[in-house]
């Protein structure tokens, strides 16, 4: 018995990076609709009902964004969008207003089909909610506020912990510097990024990570942090 065809819907103005997205996306077994306008994609994505959206930000009608926001208001679809290297703001905006990966153009096709996985993994933990990270081990058992590792106990700080839960709700996931602070420090206030960098250095000393070589906990430069899928 074959896996069920999913459906995804292309957002791109560009024709080249269309067939491009097509050719790889028909390659792994998608069914493929496109759009070249946010116009035409926001009015596919609500008739067709595809099984994840990838999303470039630069369109010519509307910005990508406002198709993001107006989505997000009445659908859970995943969203992978794509942005240009020097459109870094667009791509945190994205992801603050609810897209599920973000890829960076010139970009390959191992690379796309990988991200992708990610947003549709992401999403569908999102619904369950997993109440337990592993990988390497690094063991989070969010519904006893416990971590462990390599069977030993970790002691954390109150925002330690709620950076790693956090992270590990989402894992695979990016969270941007402003969805962290936001739940770190909700009364607001002088929190900034440069906070949020001590409770990671912080949070990395006691796992022993490092920044360089990371085996749990990846810095997104310029857009957040990204604890890597449970392995
Ligand atoms: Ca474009």
């Amino acid at each position: 018995m074959s896996a069920p065809t999913r459906l995804a819907l292309i957002v791109e103005d560009e024709p080249a990076i269309r067939r491009f997205l097509r050719a790889t996306l028909a390659a792994n077994g998608y069914e493929v609709l496109e759009a070249a306008t946010a116009h035409a994609g926001l009015s596919l994505a609500r008739s067709e009902k595809p099984d994840v959206l990838i999303l470039d930000l630069g369109l010519p009608d509307r910005d990508g964004l406002d198709l993001l926001r107006e989505l997000r208001a009445e659908s859970q679809l995943p969203v992978l969008v794509l942005s240009a290297r020097d459109t870094e703001s667009a791509k945190v905006a994205a992801l603050d207003l609810g897209a599920d990966d973000y890829i960076t153009k010139p970009f390959g096709a191992e690379e796309l089909m990988a991200r992708l996985r990610v947003a549709l993994r992401h999403r569908l933990r999102a619904e369950g909610d997993a109440p337990h990270y592993q990988r390497d081990g690094l063991v989070v058992d969010v519904l006893r506020r416990q971590v462990s590792l390599h069977g030993q106990p970790l002691h954390l700080s109150p925002k330690e912990y709620l950076l790693l839960e956090l992270l590990a709700r989402h894992a695979g996931k990016v969270l941007t510097h402003r969805q962290l602070l936001e739940r770190l420090w909700p009364e607001g206030g002088e929190a900034d990024a440069q906070y949020l960098r001590v409770y990671v250095r912080q949070l990395r000393q006691k796992l022993g990570d490092t920044a360089e070589a990371p085996r749990w906990l990846l810095t997104e430069a310029g857009v957040g942090y990204r604890l890597l899928a449970p392995g």
